[in-house]
C-alpha cells in the first residue's frame, strides 16, 4: 500500500526567516512505518511552494489557487473546460515538483490552518485529481481545529474522505489505514465521509500516548539546510562588523523534536492536564534519537517540549548523557523555574543550550500564586539574571490581562520588564485566552470565575485573524470584572505591555526567535561573547527576508492584543 504525507504550504505561518521541517508529517509516517507501512513516503509543499513554485507560477495563477469559490467548483466538477484544465496544469506542478506519484491514500496535515483557506485550497485540488486519477483515499487531520470546522470543510469541498481531530494522530490514522484495506476496525477521533454521509467517531481516551518519534528524509532535510551566504542574504549584514564575522561556509540543519508532551504543572491558564500520567521518553532513547538525526546531517534541535526540566533528575542526566555523547548539536527549549538551580542550568549550557524560554506570564506574586505557577517574582529575577550570565539567551513568556489583574499587576510586570531589560533577549506575549481544557476553565469556582456558556451559539470559525484554532471561552470574574469590561481589560493591559517591550527594546523582540541566526552565532563565537552575539543580533535584524515573503521587513508592529476572543 503506497501511503503519501502532504504538508501543503500556506501563508504567514510564521515570519521566521527560515522554517524548520513539519514533524506532523515527519512523525506520522515513522510511526507508519514502523507499523508495517513501509511505503510511506513524505512531501513538503511548502518549502517547495516559497523556494520554487511560487517563482513559477504567474500572479494571475496563484490568485486562481486562491480563490475558494472557483476552488470548490473544481472540486464539485463545475468549472468549463478551459477552466478545469488551467487548474489541472497547476496541480501537476505541485504533483511534479513534490515527488507526489501514485497513492493508494493521501494524508494531508492541516496544521497552521488559516482563515484565508489557501492551505485547505491546495489541499482540496490536490486531493480531487488523485482521486480521479488514482482512486486515492483522502485523510486530513490536525488537533485544535474543531472537529465541527472539519465537517464544514468537507461538506464544502467534498473530497476528503476522512478526519482525524485527535491531539495525536497517529493510531487514528493507522486505524483509517486498515479499515480501507478492509479490516473490521473502530475509527477514533475521526470523522467519515462516506459519499456525503458524515459520521463522526469519538473516543476521547488515547489522547496522549507515547511521545512521538519524527523520521525526517533526508531529501527533506536538504532543503532546510542553511548556509551561511544565504544567511547573511536574509539579513542587514552591510556593517563590517558582520561581514568580517560571517565570511566561512558552514552550514546548519535544525529541526524540531520533544521528548515530553505532557507537564507536571498545575498552572490554571493553561491546557496542559497535570492528571495524565507523564509521556516522557527515556534518557536512552533520547540519546539514540539525537544521534540519529545527527547522523542524517541534522546540527540544532528545536526541542517542543512541555518544558526540558519537568523532572529535575531526568533533565540532569539527559544533560550529562548529550555532554558525554558529544554531539556538538545546538538547541533551544522551555524550561519551568520550579525545577531548576545553577547546575542545571550550568549543564544545560554545556550540553548546547543557546535559548532558554522561561514561562513567567506575569511579574505579580498575588498572580502567580493564583495561577499555581510554583514560582516567585524574586526567583525568576534570580534564575533570568544567572541565564544572562552563563551567556545564554533569555525569552521571557507573558499573558495580558490574567483573571483578576489590576492596575497594580500591570505595574509590576512594567516595572519588572523596565529593570530587567540587559537580561531578557526575547518576548512572547499574548493576551489572556480561557481554554476549555484549563484549570480555570474546569474548575472555574475555585478561581473566582464564572464561565459564560454559550454552546447554543453557532461558532464563528473565521473571525479570528490569527490561526484558527485559537477559541477563548468568556468568563466573568465574581468579584471582579464582568466579561464585556473584562475583554477591554486584556486588549489594555495587553498593549500597556507590549508599548513597554516596545520602549525597552524593540517589538522586533516579541515572538521573533531567529533560531537560524542564534545558531550560528553562537556556533562562531560561543557563550561568552553574549554580548556581541546581542549586539549583532540587533544589528542583523534591521532589517530581514521572511522565508515565506518576497521583501526585507524593517519594521514590526505587535498587534495581537487586538485578535477577537472567539469562542465555542
Ligand atoms: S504552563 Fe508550562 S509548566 Fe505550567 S502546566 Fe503548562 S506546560 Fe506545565
Amino acid at each position: 500500500m503506497k501511503i503519501s504525507l502532504i504538508y501543503p504550504p500556506e501563508y504567514n505561518r510564521n515570519c521566521e526567516t527560515f522554517s524548520l521541517p513539519n514533524i506532523s508529517i515527519a512523525t506520522l509516517a515513522n510511526y507508519l512505518i514502523k507499523n508495517g507501512y513501509k511505503n510511506t513516503t513524505q512531501h513538503d509543499l511548502d518549502i517547495l511552494y516559497f523556494k520554487k513554485i511560487k517563482k513559477i507560477i504567474t500572479d494571475e495563477q496563484r490568485e486562481k489557487l486562491e480563490n475558494k469559490e472557483k476552488v470548490i467548483a473544481y472540486c464539485n466538477d463545475k468549472l468549463t473546460k478551459k477552466e478545469k484544465e488551467e487548474f489541472d496544469f497547476l496541480i501537476n506542478i505541485f504533483l511534479k515538483e513534490g515527488k507526489i506519484g501514485k497513492s493508494d491514500i493521501i494524508g494531508i496535515t492541516f496544521s497552521d490552518l488559516r482563515t484565508d483557506f489557501f492551505l485547505a485550497n491546495i489541499s482540496a485540488l490536490i486531493a480531487k485529481m488523485a482521486k480521479d486519477k488514482w482512486k486515492t483515499k483522502i485523510v486530513i487531520g490536525y488537533r485544535s481545529i474543531p472537529h465541527k470546522l472539519y465537517i464544514e470543510i468537507m461538506e464544502k469541498y467534498k473530497v476528503f474522505d476522512y478526519a482525524v481531530f485527535s491531539n495525536f494522530g497517529e493510531e487514528p490514522l493507522l486505524r483509517i489505514i486498515e479499515k480501507i484495506k478492509g479490516k473490521n476496525v473502530e475509527l477514533i477521533n475521526t470523522i467519515e465521509n462516506n459519499k456525503g454521509d458524515i459520521k463522526t467517531h469519538y473516543n476521547l481516551s488515547n489522547q496522549f500516548p507515547v511521545c512521538p518519534t519524527p523520521y525526517y528524509e533526508k531529501d527533506i532535510l536538504k532543503n532546510y539546510e542553511v548556509e551561511e551566504r544565504q544567511l547573511i542574504n536574509s539579513y542587514y549584514s552591510q556593517p563590517k562588523i558582520v561581514s568580517e564575522i560571517f565570511n566561512g561556509n558552514n552550514k546548519e540543519i535544525i529541526v524540531p523534536y520533544s521528548f515530553i508532551n505532557t507537564c507536571s504543572g498545575t498552572c490554571a491558564f493553561c491546557a496542559n492536564d497535570p492528571t495524565i500520567p507523564s509521556n516522557s521518553k527515556s534518557v536512552n532513547q533520547v540519546i539514540d534519537e539525537i544521534g540519529k538525526m545527527k547522523e542524517a546531517g541534522v546540527t540544532g534541535i528545536y526541542f517542543i517540549n512541555s518544558n526540558f526540566n519537568d523532572k529535575y533528575s531526568f533533565a540532569d542526566k539527559l544533560c550529562d548523557e548529550m555532554i558525554k555523547n558529544n554531539f556538538n548539536i545546538l538547541w533551544t527549549d522551555c524550561a519551568n523555574l520550579r525545577n531548576i538551580d545553577e547546575n542545571l542550568l550550568l549543564k544545560m549550557k554545556k550540553a548546547g543550550a543557546i535559548k532558554i524560554t522561561f514561562g513567567m506570564e506575569t511579574a505579580s506574586n498575588k498572580l502567580l500564586k493564583y495561577i499555581r505557577k510554583g514560582i516567585t517574582v524574586e526567583k525568576i529575577e534570580k534564575y533570568l539574571k544567572l541565564t544572562h550570565k552563563l551567556g545564554i539567551f533569555t525569552h521571557i513568556e507573558l499573558i495580558g490581562g490574567l483573571p483578576y489583574e489590576d492596575e497594580t499587576d500591570i505595574r509590576n510586570t512594567i516595572e519588572f520588564i523596565e529593570r530587567n531589560t540587559n537580561y531578557i533577549d526575547i518576548y512572547s506575549l499574548n493576551p489572556f485566552y480561557l481554554y476549555s481544557s484549563s484549570p480555570f476553565a474546569r474548575m472555574p469556582q475555585t478561581f473566582g470565575l464564572e464561565i459564560i456558556q454559550t454552546r447554543n451559539q453557532k461558532p464563528n470559525f473565521y473571525k479570528s485573524p490569527e490561526k484558527i484554532g485559537i477559541i477563548s471561552g468568556r468568563f466573568n470574574e465574581i468579584n471582579g470584572l464582568k466579561w464585556e469590561d473584562k475583554d477591554k481589560q486584556i486588549i489594555e493591559s495587553t498593549k500597556r505591555i507590549s508599548d513597554t517591550i516596545k520602549k525597552v527594546s524593540s517589538h522586533k523582540f516579541i515572538d521573533f526567535e531567529h533560531v537560524y541566526l542564534l545558531t550560528f552565532l553562537y556556533r562562531k563565537l560561543g557563550w561568552e561573547k553574549k554580548e556581541l552575539i546581542r549586539k549583532l543580533v540587533k544589528i542583523m535584524i534591521t532589517k530581514f527576508k521572511p522565508y515565506n515573503v518576497d521583501s526585507f521587513i524593517s519594521e514590526v508592529n505587535y498587534i495581537k492584543h487586538t485578535y477577537s476572543r472567539d469562542l465555542i
